[in-house]
């Protein structure tokens, strides 16, 4: 006899009770199965604390369900997502099993044309594709912030009653761009969740099951649970969203989180919906009582979660095939061991390295400015640093690592999704991040000297090789007229000196060229 009770996938990154087929299911009438994967582990190096978060967070999730009484099926499988669920379909004789529409390629994939799989609207986001398509329906290019002003109208999200934006801007990225010093206000660190009897099985599983893969365990204390979670966002909002405007394009060597959030591990994996996160922090802006928030902290914050990250999952759906290759300059290198932990001797890096081997995480200004720049003036293989950052990271997941590292972080998507290569000298890193610059090895003024800063012939290096690029019209910058008047011996010792440099750090061949 078929059984009548509605089966549910919970996938990894949905984890949450406003899972529409979670919140209008009831315990008796509902099975709900977990799948815990070697596949998945199997495919990259993995950061430890990204296998322990989400596993963790799956099994504590799975047992409040239990608690809840609904009837859970929690598999341990070798090769995939599929195979278990097939297995259970075919035992139970189930017409049907849904799931909310899965965000991660690699694992949809293994449910191209199973029609037994039934695929719901994915209600943990804010944003559909097909409201994305009618924003753009007349244009050509993806800009952002028009996205961004189209959620902010529908959401009604810092809007006046005549439908104008709440200060008279739309956007306060001006002035989000203060260094940071420890003479400033000393941001609270992360309220880090001491392990669980539940986490602490999941450590041991993970340093015995992949003893080799990237980073340590060490200082683990990411929330796990939907209470941790929100306990998270409130240390959050109470403390550090006063100051995330003025520094947040800001970096430091002494506090690596500086006023960041730290959420986005916590909202992709479902543990948090990100229109609770919006609303909190207007709660906090609105009120006579609290602290009184900036605009320019408020804006900002929402800024990026109604905005990049809504914005960046539709170009990565929309532009997934093309990301694949995507490599607009045409780079070929590897990527440098110093992004395994390998000491390079400048600080900016090896310091944002550390972090990362310690937590699985750096904010957005070290991915951008210091990682994806040094990567991108050594001219490594874009491909390769994505993968990279997917494993690294504990909230890095396909749809939204690529789109930032082959669009914002390289440009090696040629320009969907940011006008412009963000590339920089050591200059701009001694301006945000002074710290980096003065405990570094290297100097950050020199150039062709053996103790200048690898950045600054790098850079001039970059411009150089991409004339092609910067001299096309409404892109000749102040750099490329730069370079267009140094003298020729000049430039050619600039080549010489990047060339020593990418020798330096490059020692193994290209990923492509070793296929
Ligand atoms: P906060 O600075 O506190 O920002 C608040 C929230 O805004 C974040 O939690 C996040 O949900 C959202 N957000 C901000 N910027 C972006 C963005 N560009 N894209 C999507 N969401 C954004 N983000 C990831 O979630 N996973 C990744 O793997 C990832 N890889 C990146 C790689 C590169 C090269 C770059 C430049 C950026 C990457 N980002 C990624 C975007 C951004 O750096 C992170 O979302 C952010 O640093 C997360 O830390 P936080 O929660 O402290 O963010």
């Amino acid at each position: 006899m078929e059984d009548s009770r509605k089966w549910i996938f919970v996938c990894f990154d949905q984890l949450s009770w406003e899972n529409q087929l979670l919140a209008g299911s009831t315990p008796e009438s509902t099975h709900l199965i977990f799948v815990e994967t070697e596949s998945k582990p199997r495919r990259r190096p993995y950061h430890k604390q990204k296998l322990v978060l989400l596993l963790s967070a799956m099994r504590h999730f799975a047992e409040e369900a239990r608690n809840r009484g609904f009837l859970v099926h929690y598999v341990h499988h070798p090769d995939g997502y599929k195979p278990p669920l097939e297995k259970f379909r075919n035992e139970n004789r189930v017409p049907e099993i849904h799931c909310l529409e899965i965000q991660e390629d690699e694992v949809r994939m293994e449910f191209q044309n199973q029609e037994w799989m039934v695929f719901h609207d994915n209600n943990l986001f804010l944003s559909t594709r097909d409201e994305f398509f009618s924003v753009f329906q007349n244009s050509k290019t993806y800009l952002q912030e028009t996205f961004y002003r189209y959620m902010r109208k529908k959401w009604n999200i810092l809007m006046t009653p005549d439908s104008k934006p709440v200060g008279g801007k739309w956007n306060y990225d001006s002035e989000n761009r203060s260094n940071w010093k420890s003479s400033d206000p000393y941001p609270p660190h992360p309220p880090w969740v001491k392990p669980d009897s539940i986490t602490r099985k999941v450590m041991d599983l993970v340093e015995e099951k992949f003893p080799d893969t990237y980073g340590n365990l060490d200082h683990f204390g990411w929330p796990v649970t939907r209470k941790d979670a929100l306990e998270w966002l409130e240390h959050f909002i109470k403390n550090n969203l006063v100051y995330f405007g003025k520094y947040e394009d800001a970096m430091s060597e002494e506090e690596p989180f500086l006023f960041h959030s730290l959420l986005s591990p916590l909202i992709h994996l479902g543990l948090l919906h990100p229109r609770e996160v919006i609303l909190r922090a207007l709660e906090e802006y609105e009120s006579p009582q609290g602290i009184s928030i900036p605009l320019e902290s408020v804006e900002g914050f929402v800024r990026q979660i109604l905005g990049w990250r809504e914005y960046m999952r539709h170009i990565f759906h929309i532009h997934k095939e093309d990301y694949k290759l995507a490599n607009y300059f045409r780079h070929t290198h590897p990527l440098p061991s110093v992004y395994w932990g390998e000491k390079s001797g400048m600080k900016c890096m090896d310091s944002t390295i550390q972090t990362i081997l310690d937590y699985g995480y750096s904010h957005h200004i070290t991915r951008l400015m210091v990682l994806s720049n040094f990567a991108n003036l050594l001219g490594v293989d874009p491909e390769a640093l994505n993968e990279w950052f997917w494993f690294a990271y504990v909230d890095a997941y396909e749809w939204v690592v690529t789109p930032n590292v082959k669009g914002m972080g390289t440009y090696s998507d040629g320009g969907i999704c940011s006008t412009k290569p963000y590339i920089a000298s050591a200059n701009y890193i001694k301006k945000m991040a002074p710290g980096f610059c003065k405990s570094c090895s290297y100097k950050a003024t020199g150039l062709l000297e053996d103790n200048a800063c690898p950045l600054n012939s790098l850079y001039w290096n970059f411009i150089g090789e991409n004339e092609n690029h910067y001299s096309s019209p409404g892109r000749r910058d102040f750099s490329w007229s730069t370079w267009k008047q140094f003298p020729e011996e000049k430039k050619d010792a600039i080549r010489k000196k990047a060339k020593s440099i990418r020798k330096q750090f490059l020692k193994k061949k290209s990923v492509r060229e070793q296929k």
